[in-house]
């Protein structure tokens, strides 16, 4: 998944956590064999080469995460797309420095997009309706990865732990001993209000644009907007406290899409769901269906 997992775990013990965090480590790793698209042998890569036209099985947590997936592109007005993968790709290219793409090559690209050409057929069966789909992960397999391996800590009996995975999601279980909760400072490009949330048995993820600083007409970034086919231009990070990895990762990434004025919508809608927008002049909307953020620094 290209990132740094974490895992705190307080038991009776140190062996026993240390026995537990290692199952969860290996719990990260088997999801992220399945969901890699940079691994050519995960499950993934094998559906995004198999499965157009044709009813492909595929593992249960593929079918679950991409079950999960089209529930908040449905959620999302279609803000958030899995089938965004070839518009990915594009821009990421734009990134590494290839230029901007041609229009031709973005139009290309955009043909081969839209959650309604994926089509499930419980229990295990995925196809694509559209000869040039594939499909990438990156905005939910890191929560759906950090939601496993609270599972696999809690079945060991953990009561009490943190599972960060590189900072975009961070999911905690229980509190510290001797605290009512987890506290996680979260990301604030003004450096000026420093939000802050008490989290217990909830996930906050958090999302923003590639290299905010540079978003001229042209610059490329790592989140498309599907209406434009484009890089979305947001300097806002978003950061949004849901139950489960899987909900605050997925939700984090289409409501930066969104941007505030809808995303406040759609997360007033979901049960027990805060959210922040900062943007880079300290200018914020906030979402409280959830635990209270607080701030740090006055401003
Ligand atoms: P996150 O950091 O969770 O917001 O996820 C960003 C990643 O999600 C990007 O690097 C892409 O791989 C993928 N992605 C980009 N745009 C979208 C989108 N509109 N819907 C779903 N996934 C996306
Ligand atoms: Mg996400």
């Amino acid at each position: 998944m290209g990132t740094v997992f974490e895992i705190a775990a307080y038991d009776q013990t140190s062996q026993h956590a240390l026995d537990a965090i290692e199952k969860a480590f290996q719990e990260i790793v088997r999801v992220d064999d399945l969901l890699s698209n940079y691994k050519t042998d995960s499950a993934l890569s094998y559906l995004n080469s198999s499965a157009h036209f044709h009813a492909e099985k595929v593992p249960s947590d593929l079918y679950r995460v991409v079950e999960e997936s089209l529930r908040f592109s449905r959620l999302s007005g279609g803000k958030f797309d899995i089938s965004v993968a070839p518009l990915v790709d594009l821009w990421k290219a734009a990134i590494a420095g290839a230029g901007t793409p041609s229009l031709a090559r973005q139009q290309a690209a955009r043909d081969c997009v839209g959650y309604e050409k994926i089509e499930l057929t419980p229990p295990d069966q995925i196809t694509f309706h559209s000869a040039c789909m594939q499909l990438d992960l990156g905005a939910i397999g890191k929560g759906y990865a950090v939601d496993r391996a609270a599972e696999v800590l809690q079945s060991s009996g953990i009561r009490n732990a943190l599972i960060n995975a590189g900072g975009s999601t961070i999911l905690a279980i229980g509190s510290p001993p001797g605290q009512s909760a987890w506290l996680v400072h979260l990301r604030d490009p003004s450096r000026k209000v420093d939000p802050q949330v008490m989290l217990k048995d909830e996930s906050v993820s958090t999302s923003e644009q590639t290299a905010p600083s540079l978003l001229g007409d042209d610059s490329p970034g790592h989140i498309i907007d599907p209406d434009t086919g484009r890089p979305l231009r947001t300097e806002f990070a978003v950061s949004v406290i849901a139950q489960t990895g899987t909900a605050s990762d997925a939700l984090s990434t289409a409501s930066l899409v969104l941007g505030p004025e809808k995303g406040k919508v759609l997360l007033y809608r979901m049960a027990g769901v805060s959210a922040i927008w900062i943007s880079p002049d300290a200018q914020m909307e906030v979402v409280t269906g959830g635990p209270q953020i607080v701030f740090g620094k006055g401003f």
